[in-house]
């Protein structure tokens, strides 16, 4: 660590360690981050609370992480390699009534891997998990209880033709992805319901150009309509999926990105390359918000914990704090070089992710990673991480450790 951050830390532990020696009960906050390498098969576990690296973990080629809903596993999607890894982040909470406790172990391979030809979206939803294979048009589903024993137990839905497609698993049916019919490498052109048979019910729903997808509470959000949005919700049996349209009045763009709010339902867009859109399902005729952003857009995460704030990180090198609520940007801090977005869309650039009180930038062409403090808005310092960090989810909290 280059500045505080160890320091304080060091003091927190300190802290820490007093307490266990007067009660029985400890409350213990950890925080690790999973980063991948833009280059090499790796991924990098630091801990968040004191700055350190703890392991590398092995993969068979670079990855974009998913983390799971309860932060007890994180999966490494490596396109290239046609396999997505299954990791035990070595963090559980389990809830004991008036209060959580946390177990935590070394993070790991959990010796799970699904395999295909080009995985590429990876969703979760109602406690599965669908890893959908461009390749080959199909999703392979599972689930966190069967992952964490070992060998999973995989069923396979399979969409019309190989194309750059999802499955979202709905209770006992799944929103597929629907192919263009006369050239299945353009843009999808909606989706279908289908039951566990393969069965479809009722009419496909028309989304052309879908793409990117996201929950929030209760609800699914799916991307890229040439005048909207799809939402998704439980229905009496099957799911229902149905348009939202764009706001009246909103220049062009499409929305082909999604992240979904946490503690308040929304969704977070991207709408063309320098806007972003904050989206209220529940709003109707006005569902649709523009904010503009100084520059082109890199990378944006919500804020699990503060929930009315989100964050972007736009190619200036500056990392931007949005109030969702007020539909604003209302602070931003310069945190590395530029990162043009002119260039190959998969040049090595930062991401953002949310950790207790701080939000990580990975910065590959510097090999750092940079925190900031979320309550200040104020650095909070930069760690070191080998090779070209990239992609990153954090998983993590506070609970209780104690003899049951
Ligand atoms: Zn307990
Ligand atoms: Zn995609």
């Amino acid at each position: 660590m280059k500045t505080s951050l160890a320091t304080t830390n060091a003091l927190a532990l300190v802290l820490a360690l007093t307490a266990t020696n007067v009660a029985s009960a400890e409350e213990v906050t950890a925080w690790r981050l999973f980063v991948s390498d833009h280059a090499e098969p790796k991924v990098t576990v630091v801990d968040a609370v004191d700055g350190t690296t703890l392991e590398t973990l092995p993969i068979k080629a670079p990855a974009s992480l998913y983390r799971s809903d309860s932060g007890r596993t994180v999966f490494a999607v490596q396109g290239s390699a046609g396999t997505v890894t299954a990791l035990s982040s070595g963090i559980a909470f389990e809830d004991h009534g008036d209060h959580g406790d946390i177990d935590i172990e070394a993070a790991k391979l959990l010796g799970v891997e699904i395999t295909g030809e080009k995985p590429s979206h990876f969703v979760e939803h109602d406690g599965q998990f669908a890893a959908f294979f461009d390749g080959e048009g199909i999703a392979r589903i599972f689930s966190e209880r069967d992952v964490l024993k070992g060998p999973a137990d995989v069923r396979e839905v399979k969409s019309s033709a190989p194309h750059h497609g999802v499955v979202i698993p709905f209770g006992n049916y799944d929103i597929v992805s629907e192919p263009n019919p006369d050239d299945s490498s353009k843009p999808p052109a909606g989706v279908r319901i289908l039951d566990h048979d393969g069965k479809q019910i009722g009419d496909g729903v028309e989304c052309v150009g879908l793409h990117g997808e996201a929950a929030s509470g209760n609800l699914v959000a799916l991307g890229g309509c040439a005048d909207g949005i799809l939402i998704a919700r439980s229905g009496s049996d099957a799911p229902v999926v149905e348009p939202l349209s764009f706001t009246e009045g909103l220049p062009d763009g499409r929305v082909s990105t999604l992240i979904g709010g946490r503690g308040l339902q929304y969704f977070l867009g991207n709408y063309g390359t320098d806007r972003i859109v904050l989206i209220d399902p529940t709003a109707h005729s006005a569902a649709f918000r523009l904010i503009d952003l100084p520059t082109r857009r890199v990378h944006f995460a919500v804020d699990p914990i503060r929930a009315k704030f989100a964050y972007v990180f736009t190619e200036d090198g500056q990392l931007h704090q949005v109030d969702v609520v007020r539909g604003a940007i209302t602070n931003s801090i310069k945190l590395t070089e530029p990162y043009s977005m002119d260039g190959h869309w998969s040049d090595p650039r930062p991401r953002v992710a949310v950790a207790g009180h701080r939000i990580i930038v990975t910065d590959p062409l510097k090999s750092a990673l940079h925190f900031v403090d979320a309550e200040s808005f104020q650095k909070a310092g930069e760690l070191a991480v080998e090779g070209k960090p990239s992609n990153i989810v954090s998983v993590g909290g506070s609970g209780e450790t104690h003899e049951d």
